[in-house]
């Protein structure tokens, strides 16, 4: 991981938009900051398009599709797509009604069988909101031991299930979409892009290991400094990182984009 402080002008000037994840990317401890909420604008005034790419539930992320200055949202780590158009949102979840019931299903068995095998950890606070995946708390209201977090997404699997963590949560789903392919494909069928040519037309910033698949895919791809901790469970890490953590983290790389970019274009432009 190069410093984003040597990003140079060619790549951040071939960018149409940026994604970022919101846990401990944008937000400190479930907390946007003025920092972060500024540097979003900041990147929007130099006329950058903006999508939140989380595995937040997607009543969460339907609030930041209706109310932050970004095109679109991507919620439950790639299954559910809300896309504002003409002052509106949609909703995009490709499961059937039929499939929805089969796989929430299996995922009540999934919950049952945790609560046997593993009483201590608990649900995290927000699955009522969640439409595609369960959740539970590992690092956000508690702080569960590796040990138990291991034994958890080993259990999720042995019920065929995939699993993926952030910083705050550990999933459980049977959908077959990550961040990547979710949001690649919103950007398609929304956003007018080529599937090959968004991943080098939008960059990514995360921190965490759910974030995996967008570093992966995307070729310029940020982390915050926070992401260090993340490594070890990172088949590719981001090829830029922020000195600062979190929001103030989110912050320096808006900076250095815009400075990379020659400043601030006005919108429209
Ligand atoms: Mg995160």
């Amino acid at each position: 991981m190069r410093s984003v402080a040597s990003l140079d002008a060619a790549e951040a000037r071939a960018l149409v938009g940026v994604l970022f994840d919101l846990d401990d990317t944008v937000l400190d401890h479930g907390q946007l900051t003025l920092a972060a909420y500024g540097a979003l604008w900041k990147l929007r005034d130099a006329g950058l398009r903006l999508v939140a790419v989380t595995g937040r539930p997607y009543s969460w992320a339907d609030v930041v599709a209706r109310t932050w200055p970004v095109d679109a949202a991507i919620a439950e780590n790639g299954a559910v797509a809300i896309v504002r158009e003409s002052g509106r949102v949609v909703v995009t979840e490709r499961a059937s009604a039929t499939e929805r019931g089969e796989r929430s299903a299996r995922l009540k068995e999934i919950v049952a069988a945790a609560s046997r095998e593993l009483p201590e950890v608990g649900l995290a606070d927000d699955v009522a909101g969640r439409l595609t995946d369960v959740t539970w708390d590992i690092g956000e209201h508690v702080t569960v031991p590796e040990a138990q977090v291991s034994a958890l997404m080993a259990l999720i699997q042995r019920h065929g299930a995939r699993t993926t963590r952030s910083s705050v949560h550990v999933h459980a789903t049977f959908e077959v979409d990550d961040k990547a392919t979710g949001v690649t494909r919103m950007l398609c069928e929304t956003q007018h892009e080529d599937a090959t040519a968004a991943r080098h037309r939008w960059a990514y910033v995360g921190d965490s290991a759910n974030d995996a698949p967008c570093f992966s895919a995307f070729r310029s791809t940020f982390g915050v400094a926070n992401v260090r901790g993340a490594v070890a469970r990172l088949s590719v890490p981001p090829r830029w990182v922020a000195s600062r953590e979190r929001g103030a983290g989110f912050a320096e790389i808006a900076d250095a984009l815009v400075r990379a970019r020659g400043g601030p274009v006005p919108s429209g432009a």
